[in-house]
């Protein structure tokens, strides 16, 4: 099967499996797990920030970052094709009491000032009006095709919500690919934020977690809130060897899975009754619509998984192919004829 669904199905290298059977491990809840330790310390200094704490998952990650800038009652500003507003299961609101204030995402993966500045109380002061206690922005942004935020508009972000007294949280669950694909050390995009959390999972291939950043306070009820939520794991070292070598090892080769990605779109775009905007794919995702007649999403999908391809459907009339480190240029040549074979067929 060429695997596109995600590059979540990554799986551990060579290189991390041995590090997990010879990681030294101890309680992680005490803090006395030392591949732990050695972990966060490793990644707090990779973005930039004074701490971090490993998460099982990008989703707990975001949650407890939630949980820890927002107050019960206040509301959080989400781009509304974001992961957090989205695949979340309404953690925030759950967990938290906090009331998720969605705003309109642009093509390019922003939140537009404007659109932030409307989801303001007209006057604070006035308790009908739910406070707004965070801003989270997504890079790269899934949805909008793996979009990577400028670092201008980073920057104008940063400069409004200080302006509010409104933290920023970035979701930077592929936050090394943005890097990479721009050249932009990561540190000096989460700069933009007070908080980043990002995956090991995906691109880097890790088996399992996640990473939240920040200052040492904020990190501190992360902590907190991890136990709350059951996350506090005992000798996590064993998954967190995994983390290390992706964060020492993985990340430059994030550039091999943007040439396949580009590749794909390429040979996308010569495909009639597939529509791809190439020029927009800049990391690892691949958003494109079939509009073959007589062919709908399900049954293209359908009809490619039998002839050994999987992507998955995105909504909208899209679909969604994300390339990773199984897969290579012969597999996206495949993946490409497929598609190619899929359409011809319906006609
Ligand atoms: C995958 C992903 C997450 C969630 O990570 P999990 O580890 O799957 O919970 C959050 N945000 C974005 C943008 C993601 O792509």
């Amino acid at each position: 099967m060429i695997e596109m669904r995600s590059d979540t199905f990554t799986l551990p290298t060579p290189q991390m499996v041995s590090a997990m059977t010879q990681a030294v491990l101890g309680d992680d809840v005490y803090g006395e797990d030392p591949t732990v330790n050695r972990l966060e310390e490793l990644a707090a200094g990779m973005v930039g920030k004074a701490a971090a704490c490993l998460m099982p998952s990008g989703t707990m990650a975001n949650l407890a970052a939630l949980l820890v800038h927002v107050p019960r009652g206040g509301k959080a500003l989400v781009g509304n094709e974001s992961d957090i507003y989205l695949y979340e299961a309404g953690g925030a609101s759950v967990c938290g009491g906090i009331v998720y204030e969605p705003i309109p995402t642009q093509s390019d993966g922003t939140l537009a000032m404007d659109d932030l500045a409307a989801a303001l109380p007209p006057d604070p002061d006035d308790p009908q009006f739910a406070l707004p206690g965070l801003i989270c922005v997504e890079n790269t942004h899934n949805r909008m095709g793996g979009q990577v935020l400028s670092q201008v508009y980073l920057a104008q972000l940063r400069g409004f919500a200080a302006g509010h007294g409104i933290p920023v949280h970035m979701d930077g669950a592929r936050i090394f690919n943005a890097a990479v694909a721009t050249g932009v050390p990561a540190k000096h995009i989460a700069a933009h934020a007070d908080s980043i959390q990002f995956c090991l999972s995906k691109g880097l291939s890790a088996p399992i977690g996640s990473i939240l950043a920040g200052d040492a306070g904020f990190i501190e009820g992360a902590r907190r809130i991890r136990k709350m939520l059951g996350g506090g794991m005992r000798q996590a070292g064993v998954f967190a060897a995994a983390g290390v070598v992706a964060l020492t090892s993985m990340i430059d080769r994030l550039a091999e899975d943007h040439e396949l990605a580009a590749q794909l779109a390429a040979g996308l775009a010569d495909v009639d009754g597939i529509e791809v905007d190439a020029s927009s794919v800049t990391t690892n995702i691949v958003l494109f619509r079939v509009t073959a007649k007589g062919l709908d999403d399900k049954r293209f999908l359908h009809a490619a998984r039998q002839r050994g391809l999987a992507m998955a459907d995105f909504g909208h009339g899209r679909i969604r192919a994300v390339t990773h480190r199984g897969l290579s240029s012969p597999d996206i040549s495949a993946a490409a004829a497929i598609v190619a074979d899929v359409v011809r067929e319906a006609d």
